[in-house]
Formats: C-alpha cells, structure tokens, sequence
C-alpha cells in the first residue's frame, strides 16, 4: 500500500505547499506521475506535502465509491445526510488538516472526455503561479458556480487553490502533463530554484450550472470541453424539453444523465484577463 501523505522539507525555510493526486480514483495521470517523480525529487526550499485523494476509488479505478469527494470540501450546511454519511466526507475531514497545513495547492485531474485538452482551473488568486504551467487554457467562477471542491476549501480559507486537468484520462499524454505541472508548481512556489517563464494563456470564466429537471437528460451530442456555443443552441433534451445557452457561451463537463438533480454540463464565457 502506498503512502498516503508524503512529506518532504527542505533544511531552507520556506512556504509549505501541497500536491493532491486521485481525488477522483480513475484519473490515474496524477498517481502516474507522483510514482515517476517521488524517488528523485529534491526540494530545495520550504516543505511539500503529496497526498493520495481517495485510496478506496483508486484501488477500485472508479471516480468514486460513495459520493464525488471534489464536492465534500462544501461548507457541512451545503451536504445532504447522506453526503455526511460518506466514506468521502470523512475523507475530505481527514485531507482538510493537511490543506490546512499549506499556502497552495495543486490538485490533479483528468476529464472523461476523449480529445479533451488541458485547462486550469483557479480563482484569480492564482495568477503568480498558474501562469507557468504547462497549459494555455485557463478557466475561474467555479467557486460561485460549482463550490465544494478541494481548490474551493483553499480558497475559502484565504488560501490558493489550483486544479491543473491534464487532458483525457486514457490519454498518456495526460501524465506527461501532470509531471510537468507538477514541476512547474513547484517552481513557481521556489520550492526548486529554477527560471522559469510565464505562458500564454487565455481565460473564460463559468456563469452557469445546469441541473437535471427530470430523470432523462440527454444531450444533444458529444461536446468537447471549452466547445462553443452560440446563443440558442440546443443542448440537450431533458425530459422531453429542449435546453439551450441563451448566450454565445462555452460548454464544460456535458453529461446525458438518467437521475434529477445531477450536474449536466457548465457554461462559461471568454475573457480577456483572469477574473
Ligand atoms: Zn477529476
């Protein structure tokens, strides 16, 4: 069994920072990349801390066994009984006393969608350091829109919370890219003394989240994350009745879904700075 926190501190003093991989069990690029750069690594300055997310959905390669953990990090008033029930509550109680203990995070995912390209998603407290890593695309507003999140308990806390999607997650390009984000966080964070340079990057920022009305939305087809949309479009067919954006607008995250209640996709919109 692995190690669940590894830490790793330096003789210089220095910030502490924290990198999560398999908050959801079946992104396996972060797992895969921790495994290549743990053995090596050096930090020159300051403490980092590695953490598995959920070790019960990672040993069953499922993005998670009870609830999604990435929404348990939501103030307790926002969960239902059932959500508190949860082996990922008690899981997100147990990974709070080490986000606790950081400035930063990096938190690491994949998207299940095939084709998918790598994005960031942060607030824009995150400037300084999401700048330098390896992704152009850089997308906010989740804190407000879709809260609960690991990079949202950050946030709120007066921290930054970062998470880097590395692109499909049967892709092993995806891994490459978390190993290079991964470094690239750690330097920005000068926890390894290195140059580093600042990339070009566009941003959008999420508006909207749509629920399911009834136990049958399905979309209209497969939309790539960041697909545009144009104002009117439909999106999909819940329970009979046709969605659309009612602006130009981009899509995240779409999903057919067969309960009510459930997240089906996001829209967002361009931006020309970080918002
Ligand atoms: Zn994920």
């Amino acid at each position: 069994m692995f190690q669940e926190i590894t830490k790793i501190t330096s003789r210089e003093e220095g910030t502490t920072s924290i990198v999560l991989v398999g908050v959801h069990g079946d992104e396996r690029c972060g797992i895969k990349a921790l495994e290549k750069i743990l053995p090596n690594l050096k930090i020159e300055r300051g403490t980092v801390l590695f953490g598995y997310g959920n070790p019960r959905a990672i040993k069953a390669n499922k993005r998670f066994t009870e609830v999604n953990l990435n929404r348990m990090f939501n103030v307790d008033k926002q969960l239902t009984e059932n959500d508190k029930k949860s082996y990922e509550y008690q899981r997100a109680q147990f990974l709070k006393t080490y986000l606790n203990k950081a400035e930063a995070l990096l938190d690491i995912h994949a998207s299940f969608i095939p084709s998918s390209k790598p994005f960031v998603i942060c607030e824009a407290n995150a400037k300084g350091i999401i700048e330098y890593l390896p992704v152009s695309l850089v997308v906010s507003g989740f804190d407000k829109i879709e809260p609960g999140g690991t990079d949202y308990y950050m946030n709120s806390i007066g921290k930054i919370g970062i998470c880097i999607e590395c692109g499909y997650l049967g892709d092993p390009e995806s891994i490459e890219i978390a190993e290079k984000g991964i470094y690239a966080f750690l330097k920005a964070r000068g926890h390894i003394l290195n140059d580093v340079t600042p990339k070009k990057q566009s941003y959008n920022r999420i508006y909207d989240l749509y629920s399911t009305k009834t136990n049958n939305f399905t979309l209209s087809k497969n939309f790539y994350d960041f697909e545009e949309i144009s104002k009117d479009q439909v999106i999909g067919m819940d329970g009979g009745k046709e969605v659309r954006a009612n602006k130009d607008s981009i899509i995240l995250f779409a999903r057919s879904r067969e309960r009510i209640g459930e997240e089906a996709f996001l829209l967002g919109e361009k931006k020309n700075s970080l918002t």
